[in-house]
Protein backbone atom coordinates (compact mmCIF):
# COMPACT_ATOMS: atom_id res chain seq x y z
CA UNK A 1 0.00 0.00 0.00
CA UNK A 2 0.79 3.49 -1.00
CA UNK A 3 0.06 6.88 -0.15
CA UNK A 4 0.07 8.80 -3.45
CA UNK A 5 -1.37 12.01 -4.38
CA UNK A 6 -3.12 12.94 -7.52
CA UNK A 7 -3.30 16.39 -8.94
CA UNK A 8 -6.44 16.83 -11.83
CA UNK A 9 -6.14 19.96 -13.85
CA UNK A 10 -9.04 22.45 -14.69
CA UNK A 11 -9.49 20.22 -18.32
CA UNK A 12 -9.36 17.34 -17.03
CA UNK A 13 -12.43 18.45 -14.09
CA UNK A 14 -13.69 20.67 -16.91
CA UNK A 15 -17.46 18.67 -17.52
CA UNK A 16 -19.15 16.08 -15.15
CA UNK A 17 -18.68 13.81 -18.10
CA UNK A 18 -14.62 14.20 -17.34
CA UNK A 19 -15.07 14.59 -13.41
CA UNK A 20 -16.78 11.17 -13.13
CA UNK A 21 -13.52 9.61 -15.59
CA UNK A 22 -11.20 11.14 -12.47
CA UNK A 23 -13.78 9.27 -9.79
CA UNK A 24 -13.18 6.25 -11.98
CA UNK A 25 -9.40 6.56 -11.91
CA UNK A 26 -9.06 7.60 -7.88
CA UNK A 27 -11.30 4.61 -7.49
CA UNK A 28 -9.31 2.31 -9.37
CA UNK A 29 -6.27 3.43 -7.52
CA UNK A 30 -7.76 2.69 -4.28
CA UNK A 31 -9.27 -0.55 -5.27
CA UNK A 32 -5.58 -1.74 -5.76
CA UNK A 33 -5.00 -1.13 -2.01
CA UNK A 34 -3.79 2.78 -2.26
CA UNK A 35 -4.21 5.58 -0.23
CA UNK A 36 -5.81 8.32 -2.50
CA UNK A 37 -5.51 12.34 -1.46
CA UNK A 38 -6.46 14.24 -4.26
CA UNK A 39 -5.97 17.84 -5.33
CA UNK A 40 -8.67 19.16 -8.06
CA UNK A 41 -7.85 22.18 -9.86
CA UNK A 42 -11.38 24.64 -10.80
CA UNK A 43 -12.94 23.29 -14.14
CA UNK A 44 -11.34 24.79 -16.67
CA UNK A 45 -12.17 28.42 -17.53
CA UNK A 46 -14.00 29.10 -14.49
CA UNK A 47 -10.62 31.08 -12.54
CA UNK A 48 -10.42 33.02 -15.53
CA UNK A 49 -14.11 33.71 -15.63
CA UNK A 50 -13.96 34.54 -12.14
CA UNK A 51 -11.35 36.67 -12.51
CA UNK A 52 -12.94 38.16 -15.59
CA UNK A 53 -16.18 39.43 -13.75
CA UNK A 54 -13.61 41.29 -10.90
CA UNK A 55 -12.18 43.09 -13.74
CA UNK A 56 -15.48 44.53 -15.34
CA UNK A 57 -16.18 46.06 -11.85
CA UNK A 58 -12.53 46.93 -11.04
CA UNK A 59 -10.44 47.39 -13.67
CA UNK A 60 -7.73 48.94 -11.26
CA UNK A 61 -6.82 46.02 -9.31
CA UNK A 62 -3.78 46.55 -7.35
CA UNK A 63 -4.80 47.75 -4.07
CA UNK A 64 -4.41 45.05 -1.00
CA UNK A 65 -7.60 44.98 0.00
CA UNK A 66 -9.22 44.26 -3.61
CA UNK A 67 -6.46 41.52 -4.35
CA UNK A 68 -7.28 39.91 -0.70
CA UNK A 69 -10.86 39.98 -2.18
CA UNK A 70 -9.68 38.69 -5.92
CA UNK A 71 -8.34 35.65 -3.68
CA UNK A 72 -12.00 35.17 -1.79
CA UNK A 73 -13.16 34.52 -5.54
CA UNK A 74 -10.77 32.87 -7.13
CA UNK A 75 -10.91 30.37 -4.45
CA UNK A 76 -14.54 29.28 -5.07
CA UNK A 77 -13.65 27.38 -8.23
CA UNK A 78 -11.70 24.88 -6.60
CA UNK A 79 -14.39 25.02 -3.79
CA UNK A 80 -16.72 23.62 -6.59
CA UNK A 81 -14.39 20.92 -7.85
CA UNK A 82 -13.89 19.63 -4.98
CA UNK A 83 -17.49 19.11 -3.79
CA UNK A 84 -18.40 17.58 -6.71
CA UNK A 85 -15.75 15.40 -7.20
CA UNK A 86 -16.33 14.01 -3.54
CA UNK A 87 -20.23 13.47 -5.11
CA UNK A 88 -18.58 11.67 -7.97
CA UNK A 89 -16.70 9.32 -6.08
CA UNK A 90 -19.09 8.31 -3.57
CA UNK A 91 -21.28 7.71 -6.87
CA UNK A 92 -18.57 5.07 -7.78
CA UNK A 93 -19.14 3.47 -4.27
CA UNK A 94 -16.29 4.87 -2.33
CA UNK A 95 -16.50 7.03 0.62
CA UNK A 96 -14.91 10.52 -0.07
CA UNK A 97 -14.10 13.87 1.72
CA UNK A 98 -13.79 17.51 0.67
CA UNK A 99 -11.99 19.85 2.53
CA UNK A 100 -11.00 23.47 1.67
CA UNK A 101 -7.85 24.68 2.24
CA UNK A 102 -8.46 26.75 5.27
CA UNK A 103 -10.09 23.64 7.03
CA UNK A 104 -6.73 21.47 6.37
CA UNK A 105 -5.48 23.79 7.00
CA UNK A 106 -2.87 25.19 4.59
CA UNK A 107 -1.12 27.91 5.98
CA UNK A 108 0.20 30.89 4.17
CA UNK A 109 1.68 34.55 4.02
CA UNK A 110 -0.56 36.98 3.23
CA UNK A 111 1.10 37.84 -0.13
CA UNK A 112 -2.57 37.90 -1.74
CA UNK A 113 -2.73 36.36 -5.34
CA UNK A 114 0.77 34.88 -4.92
CA UNK A 115 0.64 33.86 -1.44
CA UNK A 116 3.37 31.32 -0.57
CA UNK A 117 2.78 28.06 1.91
CA UNK A 118 4.10 27.85 5.16
CA UNK A 119 3.03 24.53 6.58
CA UNK A 120 0.40 22.07 6.05
CA UNK A 121 -1.59 20.33 9.05
CA UNK A 122 -1.90 16.96 7.79
CA UNK A 123 -4.01 15.31 10.97
CA UNK A 124 -7.41 15.57 9.34
CA UNK A 125 -6.48 13.83 6.35
CA UNK A 126 -4.48 11.47 8.13
CA UNK A 127 -7.39 10.19 10.15
CA UNK A 128 -9.69 10.19 7.05
CA UNK A 129 -7.28 8.09 5.22
CA UNK A 130 -6.52 5.73 8.46
CA UNK A 131 -10.72 5.43 8.10
CA UNK A 132 -10.86 4.42 4.49
CA UNK A 133 -11.76 7.29 2.99
CA UNK A 134 -11.01 9.27 -0.67
CA UNK A 135 -9.67 12.97 0.74
CA UNK A 136 -10.02 15.84 -1.81
CA UNK A 137 -8.55 18.92 -1.22
CA UNK A 138 -8.87 22.27 -2.77
CA UNK A 139 -5.79 23.28 -5.20
CA UNK A 140 -4.71 26.92 -5.22
CA UNK A 141 -5.16 28.08 -1.98
CA UNK A 142 -4.68 28.52 1.92
CA UNK A 143 -5.22 30.56 4.69
CA UNK A 144 -3.27 33.10 6.35
CA UNK A 145 -2.21 34.32 9.76
CA UNK A 146 -5.74 37.00 9.62
CA UNK A 147 -8.33 33.82 8.93
CA UNK A 148 -8.27 34.98 5.36
CA UNK A 149 -8.65 33.08 2.09
CA UNK A 150 -5.48 33.37 -0.01
CA UNK A 151 -4.40 31.87 -3.18
CA UNK A 152 -1.07 30.73 -4.26
CA UNK A 153 -1.06 32.48 -7.79
CA UNK A 154 -2.14 30.84 -11.56
CA UNK A 155 -1.25 26.98 -11.98
CA UNK A 156 -0.91 26.92 -8.19
CA UNK A 157 -2.64 23.87 -7.85
CA UNK A 158 0.52 21.91 -8.66
CA UNK A 159 2.45 23.78 -5.43
CA UNK A 160 -0.71 22.49 -3.61
CA UNK A 161 -0.55 18.40 -4.54
CA UNK A 162 3.51 18.72 -4.35
CA UNK A 163 3.37 20.59 -0.75
CA UNK A 164 0.89 18.30 0.71
CA UNK A 165 2.86 15.15 -1.25
CA UNK A 166 5.66 16.87 0.74
CA UNK A 167 4.50 17.16 4.05
CA UNK A 168 3.03 14.00 4.53
CA UNK A 169 6.33 11.68 3.05
CA UNK A 170 3.88 10.82 0.25
CA UNK A 171 5.22 7.92 -2.18
CA UNK A 172 4.63 9.73 -5.33
CA UNK A 173 2.59 12.38 -6.71
CA UNK A 174 1.15 12.47 -9.76
CA UNK A 175 0.26 15.51 -11.71
CA UNK A 176 -2.46 14.20 -14.22
CA UNK A 177 -2.76 16.89 -17.21
CA UNK A 178 -4.17 17.29 -20.67
CA UNK A 179 -0.60 16.43 -22.07
CA UNK A 180 0.65 13.06 -21.84
CA UNK A 181 4.28 14.35 -19.96
CA UNK A 182 7.03 17.18 -20.30
CA UNK A 183 7.55 17.70 -23.74
CA UNK A 184 10.84 19.37 -25.46
CA UNK A 185 8.34 22.19 -25.76
CA UNK A 186 5.24 22.97 -25.72
CA UNK A 187 3.15 20.48 -28.20
CA UNK A 188 0.62 22.90 -28.81
CA UNK A 189 3.25 25.27 -30.92
CA UNK A 190 5.33 22.73 -32.36
CA UNK A 191 3.83 19.41 -33.01
CA UNK A 192 7.42 18.11 -33.52
CA UNK A 193 8.17 18.23 -29.72
CA UNK A 194 9.06 14.98 -28.07
CA UNK A 195 7.74 13.75 -24.42
CA UNK A 196 10.77 13.18 -22.47
CA UNK A 197 10.28 9.78 -20.38
CA UNK A 198 12.60 11.67 -17.34
CA UNK A 199 13.29 15.25 -16.93
CA UNK A 200 16.14 16.44 -14.16
CA UNK A 201 15.23 18.27 -11.62
CA UNK A 202 17.17 21.33 -12.30
CA UNK A 203 15.86 21.26 -15.73
CA UNK A 204 12.44 21.10 -15.09
CA UNK A 205 12.84 23.95 -12.88
CA UNK A 206 14.35 26.03 -15.35
CA UNK A 207 12.03 25.19 -18.09
CA UNK A 208 9.10 26.42 -15.31
CA UNK A 209 10.32 29.68 -14.61
CA UNK A 210 11.07 30.30 -18.19
CA UNK A 211 7.34 30.05 -18.90
CA UNK A 212 6.41 26.29 -19.66
CA UNK A 213 3.17 26.43 -17.68
CA UNK A 214 3.18 22.38 -17.55
CA UNK A 215 4.14 22.34 -14.03
CA UNK A 216 4.16 25.77 -11.51
CA UNK A 217 7.79 26.80 -10.35
CA UNK A 218 6.54 26.73 -6.98
CA UNK A 219 5.34 23.29 -6.97
CA UNK A 220 9.21 21.91 -8.79
CA UNK A 221 10.79 23.78 -6.17
CA UNK A 222 8.93 21.99 -3.33
CA UNK A 223 9.71 18.94 -4.80
CA UNK A 224 13.48 19.40 -5.26
CA UNK A 225 13.63 20.61 -1.38
CA UNK A 226 11.82 17.54 -0.56
CA UNK A 227 12.36 15.36 -2.44
CA UNK A 228 8.78 14.01 -3.60
CA UNK A 229 9.01 11.95 -6.35
CA UNK A 230 7.07 13.61 -9.25
CA UNK A 231 5.55 12.58 -12.60
CA UNK A 232 3.75 14.47 -15.25
CA UNK A 233 0.94 12.31 -17.12
CA UNK A 234 -2.48 12.47 -18.88
CA UNK A 235 -5.71 12.08 -17.64
CA UNK A 236 -7.32 11.58 -20.68
CA UNK A 237 -6.05 7.56 -21.27
CA UNK A 238 -8.55 5.00 -20.59
CA UNK A 239 -9.86 5.17 -17.13
CA UNK A 240 -9.32 1.72 -16.60
CA UNK A 241 -5.81 1.20 -18.08
CA UNK A 242 -3.62 -1.27 -16.25
CA UNK A 243 -2.34 0.79 -13.14
CA UNK A 244 1.35 -0.34 -13.63
CA UNK A 245 0.87 1.33 -17.25
CA UNK A 246 -0.48 4.09 -15.76
CA UNK A 247 2.52 4.31 -12.88
CA UNK A 248 4.85 4.20 -15.68
CA UNK A 249 3.65 6.79 -18.22
CA UNK A 250 4.24 10.55 -18.74
CA UNK A 251 7.44 11.96 -17.59
CA UNK A 252 9.29 11.61 -14.02
CA UNK A 253 11.45 14.08 -12.51
CA UNK A 254 14.53 12.86 -11.65
CA UNK A 255 16.66 14.17 -8.96
CA UNK A 256 20.37 12.77 -10.09
CA UNK A 257 21.93 13.76 -13.18
CA UNK A 258 22.77 10.35 -14.60
CA UNK A 259 19.38 8.91 -14.51
CA UNK A 260 19.00 11.63 -17.20
CA UNK A 261 19.87 9.40 -20.06
CA UNK A 262 18.79 10.69 -22.63
CA UNK A 263 21.82 13.03 -22.67
CA UNK A 264 20.85 15.36 -25.44
CA UNK A 265 22.66 19.59 -24.80
CA UNK A 266 19.61 21.33 -24.75
CA UNK A 267 16.81 19.45 -23.53
CA UNK A 268 13.95 21.47 -24.09
CA UNK A 269 13.07 25.49 -25.21
CA UNK A 270 10.64 27.37 -23.45
CA UNK A 271 8.95 30.29 -24.03
CA UNK A 272 7.15 33.15 -22.26
CA UNK A 273 5.00 35.80 -23.78
CA UNK A 274 4.19 37.47 -20.46
CA UNK A 275 6.87 39.73 -20.36
CA UNK A 276 7.46 43.62 -21.31
CA UNK A 277 10.71 45.63 -22.08
CA UNK A 278 11.35 48.95 -20.60
CA UNK A 279 14.69 51.14 -21.24
CA UNK A 280 16.34 54.30 -19.03
CA UNK A 281 18.13 56.08 -21.71
CA UNK A 282 21.04 58.22 -21.14
CA UNK A 283 21.59 58.52 -17.86
CA UNK A 284 24.74 59.66 -15.93
CA UNK A 285 26.70 56.52 -15.64
CA UNK A 286 28.08 56.74 -11.69
CA UNK A 287 27.43 55.14 -8.74
CA UNK A 288 23.91 54.07 -7.09
CA UNK A 289 22.63 54.35 -10.27
CA UNK A 290 21.22 50.94 -11.00
CA UNK A 291 19.84 51.30 -7.46
CA UNK A 292 18.07 54.32 -8.26
CA UNK A 293 16.24 53.41 -11.24
CA UNK A 294 15.40 49.45 -9.59
CA UNK A 295 15.14 50.39 -5.74
CA UNK A 296 12.48 52.75 -7.03
CA UNK A 297 10.50 49.82 -9.16
CA UNK A 298 11.37 47.08 -6.40
CA UNK A 299 9.62 49.46 -4.20
CA UNK A 300 6.47 50.03 -6.36
CA UNK A 301 6.55 45.90 -5.77
CA UNK A 302 7.02 45.34 -9.40
CA UNK A 303 9.56 42.26 -10.12
CA UNK A 304 12.26 42.24 -12.39
CA UNK A 305 13.65 39.46 -14.57
CA UNK A 306 16.61 40.71 -17.02
CA UNK A 307 18.61 43.51 -16.90
CA UNK A 308 20.97 44.80 -18.94
CA UNK A 309 23.04 47.88 -18.42
CA UNK A 310 24.98 49.16 -21.33
CA UNK A 311 29.02 50.65 -21.55
CA UNK A 312 28.80 54.09 -20.77
CA UNK A 313 29.73 56.70 -23.67
CA UNK A 314 30.40 60.40 -22.66
CA UNK A 315 29.12 59.70 -19.35
CA UNK A 316 26.01 58.41 -19.86
CA UNK A 317 24.95 54.97 -20.34
CA UNK A 318 21.54 52.68 -21.21
CA UNK A 319 19.69 50.55 -18.78
CA UNK A 320 17.02 47.79 -20.26
CA UNK A 321 15.12 45.40 -18.15
CA UNK A 322 11.84 43.15 -18.62
CA UNK A 323 8.60 43.25 -16.03
CA UNK A 324 5.42 40.95 -16.03
CA UNK A 325 3.32 42.30 -18.77
CA UNK A 326 0.48 43.13 -16.29
CA UNK A 327 3.14 45.85 -14.88
CA UNK A 328 4.00 47.78 -18.02
CA UNK A 329 1.78 50.64 -18.16
CA UNK A 330 2.58 51.42 -13.89
CA UNK A 331 6.53 50.56 -14.66
CA UNK A 332 6.44 53.19 -17.69
CA UNK A 333 4.52 55.39 -15.76
CA UNK A 334 6.99 55.42 -12.33
CA UNK A 335 10.15 55.82 -14.74
CA UNK A 336 8.60 58.92 -16.55
CA UNK A 337 7.00 60.91 -13.48
CA UNK A 338 9.60 59.88 -10.64
CA UNK A 339 13.16 57.94 -11.78
CA UNK A 340 13.93 60.12 -14.82
CA UNK A 341 13.67 63.45 -13.22
CA UNK A 342 15.41 62.11 -10.16
CA UNK A 343 18.20 60.49 -12.04
CA UNK A 344 18.75 62.81 -15.18
CA UNK A 345 17.91 60.38 -17.63
CA UNK A 346 17.17 61.69 -21.50
CA UNK A 347 14.63 59.16 -22.20
CA UNK A 348 12.35 56.85 -21.56
CA UNK A 349 10.79 54.11 -23.87
CA UNK A 350 9.38 50.58 -23.94
CA UNK A 351 7.71 47.58 -26.10
CA UNK A 352 4.95 44.99 -24.24
CA UNK A 353 5.04 42.78 -27.55
CA UNK A 354 8.07 41.25 -26.77
CA UNK A 355 8.47 37.36 -26.17
CA UNK A 356 11.43 35.32 -24.62
CA UNK A 357 12.81 32.07 -25.42
CA UNK A 358 15.04 30.14 -23.94
CA UNK A 359 16.78 26.79 -24.49
CA UNK A 360 17.32 24.66 -21.28
CA UNK A 361 19.79 21.94 -20.95
CA UNK A 362 21.91 20.37 -18.24
CA UNK A 363 24.88 19.48 -21.05
CA UNK A 364 24.89 23.16 -21.52
CA UNK A 365 27.67 22.85 -18.73
CA UNK A 366 30.15 21.39 -20.63
CA UNK A 367 29.26 21.74 -24.18
CA UNK A 368 30.75 24.98 -25.30
CA UNK A 369 29.16 27.13 -28.16
CA UNK A 370 25.66 26.09 -27.68
CA UNK A 371 24.64 29.84 -27.15
CA UNK A 372 26.43 30.58 -30.64
CA UNK A 373 24.29 27.85 -31.74
CA UNK A 374 21.27 29.51 -30.71
CA UNK A 375 22.17 32.96 -32.72
CA UNK A 376 23.21 31.61 -35.44
CA UNK A 377 20.04 29.58 -35.83
CA UNK A 378 18.12 32.96 -34.98
CA UNK A 379 20.09 35.53 -37.57
CA UNK A 380 19.77 32.61 -40.12
CA UNK A 381 15.64 33.34 -39.51
CA UNK A 382 16.12 36.91 -39.62
CA UNK A 383 15.12 37.05 -36.39
CA UNK A 384 16.79 40.08 -34.06
CA UNK A 385 18.11 39.65 -30.72
CA UNK A 386 17.26 42.59 -28.30
CA UNK A 387 18.42 41.33 -24.86
CA UNK A 388 20.44 38.12 -23.57
CA UNK A 389 20.96 36.42 -20.17
CA UNK A 390 22.84 33.14 -19.94
CA UNK A 391 22.86 30.89 -16.62
CA UNK A 392 24.94 27.64 -16.22
CA UNK A 393 22.22 25.57 -17.75
CA UNK A 394 20.14 28.12 -20.05
CA UNK A 395 20.10 31.17 -22.68
CA UNK A 396 17.19 33.28 -22.88
CA UNK A 397 16.99 35.90 -25.80
CA UNK A 398 14.50 38.36 -25.64
CA UNK A 399 12.96 38.92 -29.60
CA UNK A 400 9.56 40.64 -31.27
CA UNK A 401 7.09 38.49 -29.96
CA UNK A 402 5.56 38.25 -33.26
CA UNK A 403 8.50 35.54 -34.23
CA UNK A 404 7.75 33.41 -31.20
CA UNK A 405 7.26 30.52 -33.14
CA UNK A 406 9.41 30.37 -35.98
CA UNK A 407 11.79 30.83 -33.11
CA UNK A 408 11.11 27.98 -30.91
CA UNK A 409 10.34 25.99 -34.15
CA UNK A 410 13.99 26.48 -35.49
CA UNK A 411 15.59 26.22 -32.55
CA UNK A 412 13.96 22.72 -31.72
CA UNK A 413 14.93 21.81 -34.87
CA UNK A 414 18.35 23.12 -34.73
CA UNK A 415 19.08 21.35 -31.34
CA UNK A 416 17.79 17.82 -32.82
CA UNK A 417 15.02 17.94 -30.60
CA UNK A 418 12.11 17.11 -33.52
CA UNK A 419 11.41 13.42 -33.48
CA UNK A 420 8.99 10.46 -32.71
CA UNK A 421 7.77 10.42 -28.94
CA UNK A 422 10.46 8.53 -26.35
CA UNK A 423 8.87 5.14 -25.22
CA UNK A 424 7.26 5.09 -22.34
P1 LIG B 1 -3.55 21.87 -16.01
O1 LIG B 1 -4.86 22.56 -16.19
O2 LIG B 1 -3.66 20.38 -16.05
O3 LIG B 1 -2.78 22.37 -14.83
P2 LIG B 1 -1.91 23.53 -17.73
O4 LIG B 1 -2.64 24.17 -18.87
O5 LIG B 1 -1.60 24.36 -16.56
O6 LIG B 1 -2.72 22.21 -17.33
O7 LIG B 1 -0.52 22.88 -18.24
C1 LIG B 1 -0.53 21.96 -19.31
C2 LIG B 1 -0.20 22.70 -20.60
O8 LIG B 1 1.15 23.13 -20.54
C3 LIG B 1 -0.23 21.85 -21.83
O9 LIG B 1 -1.54 21.78 -22.36
C4 LIG B 1 0.76 22.53 -22.76
O10 LIG B 1 0.12 23.33 -23.73
C5 LIG B 1 1.57 23.44 -21.85
N1 LIG B 1 3.02 23.25 -21.96
C6 LIG B 1 3.94 24.26 -22.06
N2 LIG B 1 5.16 23.78 -22.16
C7 LIG B 1 5.06 22.44 -22.11
C8 LIG B 1 6.02 21.38 -22.16
N3 LIG B 1 7.33 21.62 -22.27
N4 LIG B 1 5.57 20.11 -22.08
C9 LIG B 1 4.25 19.85 -21.96
N5 LIG B 1 3.30 20.81 -21.90
C10 LIG B 1 3.69 22.09 -21.98
N1 LIG C 1 -7.44 27.28 -11.00
C1 LIG C 1 -6.16 27.95 -10.82
C2 LIG C 1 -5.73 28.62 -12.11
O1 LIG C 1 -6.44 28.58 -13.10
C3 LIG C 1 -5.12 27.04 -10.29
C4 LIG C 1 -4.68 25.92 -11.23
O2 LIG C 1 -5.33 25.64 -12.22
O3 LIG C 1 -3.66 25.30 -10.93
O4 LIG C 1 -4.69 29.24 -12.14
MG1 LIG D 1 -1.59 24.05 -14.53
Amino acid sequence: MALIVHKYGGTSMGSTERIRNVARRVGKWVRAGHQIVVVPSAMSGETNRLLGLAKELSPAQTTNAVMRELDALAATGEQVSVGLLAIALMNEGLDAVSYAGWQVPIKTDSAYTKARIESIDDQRIRADLAAGRVVIVTGFQGIDGEGRVTTLGRGGSDTSAVAIAAAMKADECLIYTDVDGVYTTDPRVVPEARRLATISFEEMLEMASLGSKVLQIRSVEFAGKYRVPLRVLSSFTDWDIAIDEEARSGTLITFEEAANMEQAVVSGIAFNRDEAKVAVLGVPDKPGVAYRILGAVAEANIDVDMIIQNMSREGKTDFSFTVHRNDYARTLDLLKTQVAPATGAAEVSGDPRICKVSIVGIGMKSHVGVAATMFRTLSEEGINIQMISTSEIKTSVVIDEKYMELAVRALHRAFGLDGEPAAA
